[in-house]
């Protein structure tokens, strides 16, 4: 737990009234290269530390990097998807600092040669609307070592006793997003935030760069915030909070510093240029280090690499290679699956676009494939606060279950509150559809028999509803299948009940 005292913040819808937002997002992504990006080391992610190590990503002296072709393709790929221009020739440069786990005591980054600049990204609201994310920069660079600090009581460095560095990580590729400052975001400002993040990932996960896993590092976001008063158009100081690494941290960081700036600036005092630490526990943030927008790095052009200039021929073959854009997607599938405009936007909040795509694909119907997917697993998911995929991934739920679920019942098998229980079952780990149904004995009375004396009983119960029929009020039925159905203790169809009922009373 962090010791972390939360500072002052105002109510939201109060910071809202006096102020506006300005957001900025650097989101980093680790490329899944399979080489580091200057050298021939592995990348496997959990390997035993320093076990990935050479000369060059360890900076020994006179080592030589060389530029992994792959990440820059994938940097391309990258900056083409997000509308970007690609430099026709472009440097690394080195940012100078020192840290323990940064072994070369600078990093190679790009700096006023980014790769990729001037794009923009498109990101869907819940309400339908479009919000045009700018974009300023993709560039590329290489991650750090990490640093374990021990003894202490918070993993932080302060109270550890000694602290351990594993290089492994040191040198793997990144490609660092850098978005131009957001206006015009008001109370939607944690929503934007958080949706873009959404975008980016499925973009890069549709562009197979990168596993884009926030909850192993590999793809990271720092936010930046600043308010500015209602009636100005300066930007006010920016709070760059670090390593926000889930959808709904961004969302929360977002809303948590835009009360923490208006608290600050309502009473009259300055915020601080520094960045800022994410508590995921508390949901507040902490001062971090101070920083001035003029931080000396004494960046210079690296000069053991070759400049990078690709050909146009190169950067149109690769434009050739960019998968169908997400929304180009969603609007193909939901045409294709005939959802409503309000299904559709269910589903992709939920993110269930590829669980349904698979589920459909393996032979579910679109319709069978939403609603096993977005009902009770969908309650469980938030109850363990989770998303479906990930929650049915963790139960080793998949498409091939719904699919024999639904067979079931078109098979004639299982009713529709059957198959609830049967899913039910699935859920609570009782096996396959046919697994659960053959344990818990459901399965539908086929013997026309049974049905027909439990509808004779019925009838016999029920003269008055039973003439209403027989002069023609056919919803009066109604009435008759529920007690049928009650008769056969749920284990009958009610389609066969009902075809019943009138064959017996008007022929
Ligand atoms: P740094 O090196 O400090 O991280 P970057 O240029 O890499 O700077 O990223 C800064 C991010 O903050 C960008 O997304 C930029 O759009 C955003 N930004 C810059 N000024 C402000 C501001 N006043 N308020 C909010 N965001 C800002
Ligand atoms: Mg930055
Ligand atoms: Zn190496």
């Amino acid at each position: 737990m962090s010791q972390a005292t939360a500072e002052a913040t105002l109510p939201f819808e109060e910071a809202l009234a006096a102020y506006d937002p300005v957001l900025g997002l650097e989101v980093h992504v680790e490329l899944g290269t399979n080489t580091k990006m200057f050298c021939g080391c592995a990348t496997a992610f959990g390997a035993e530390p320093n076990s990935q190590v050479c000369p060059v990503c360890l900076g020994l002296p006179g080592a030589l990097p060389v530029v992994n072709e792959k990440g820059v393709e994938s940097a391309i790929r990258i900056g083409l998807a997000l509308n970007c221009e690609i430099a026709s020739w472009c440097r690394f440069a080195r940012k100078n600092y020192f840290y323990p786990d940064m072994p070369k005591n600078f990093q190679t980054s790009q700096y006023d040669e980014p790769i990729a600049f001037n794009g923009h990204l498109d990101v869907e609201l819940a309400d339908g609307s479009t919000y045009r994310v700018e974009i300023e920069r993709a560039h590329m660079e290489e991650d750090t070592g990490k640093s374990l600090h021990v003894g202490g009581s918070t993993g932080r460095i302060h109270g550890a006793t000694h602290s351990l560095v594993d290089y492994n990580r040191a040198g793997i590729p990144l490609i660092e997003i850098v978005t131009k400052p957001m206006t015009g975001a008001g109370e939607r400002a944690p929503e934007i935030a958080k949706a873009y993040v959404a975008t980016l990932r499925d973009l890069l996960k549709a562009l197979a760069v990168s596993d884009v896993k926030m909850e192993q590092g590999s793809m990271r976001c720092d936010v930046n915030l600043s308010l500015m008063p209602k009636d100005s158009t300066t930007f006010g100081i920016r709070s760059e909070t670090k390593n926000v690494n889930s959808l709904r941290s961004v969302e929360r960081a977002v809303r948590y510093e835009i009360g923490r700036h208006a608290a600050i600036l309502s009473s009259g005092g300055k915020v601080t240029q520094e960045t800022r630490h994410w508590h995921e526990d508390t949901g507040i943030t902490t001062a971090g280090r101070e920083k001035s927008d003029a931080e000396d790095y004494r960046y210079f052009p690296e000069p053991d690499l070759v400049p990078v200039a690709p050909s146009t021929e190169m950067v149109e073959a690769l434009r050739a290679t960019l998968p169908e854009p997400p929304a180009a997607r969603r609007k193909r599938l939901q045409s294709a699956w005939g959802y409503s405009d309000l299904e559709m936007r269910d589903v992709v909040n939920a993110g269930l676009v590829d669980l349904i795509d698979e589920t459909v694909t393996a032979g579910a119907t679109p319709a069978g494939a939403r609603k096993w997917w977005s009902g009770e697993i969908a309650r469980r998911a938030n109850d363990a606060g989770s998303d479906v995929p990930t929650y049915a991934a963790s139960l080793a739920v998949t498409p091939a279950h719904v699919v024999e679920l639904e067979s079931l019942v078109t098979g004639g098998r299982l009713n529709d509150a059957m198959a609830r229980q049967v899913w039910d079952g699935v859920l609570a780990g009782e096996g396959t559809p046919t697994a659960v149904a053959d344990a818990r004995g459901l399965e539908l009375v086929q013997d026309t028999g049974a049905l027909q004396a439990a509808v004779d009983k019925v009838i016999a119960a029920n003269p008055d509803v039973a003439q209403k029929v027989r002069d023609g009020k056919v919803q009066a039925a109604g009435a008759l299948i529920g007690q049928v159905m009650k008769e056969m203790k749920g284990q009958a169809d009610a389609a066969a009940a009902r075809q019943l009922i009138l064959d017996t009373l008007v022929g």
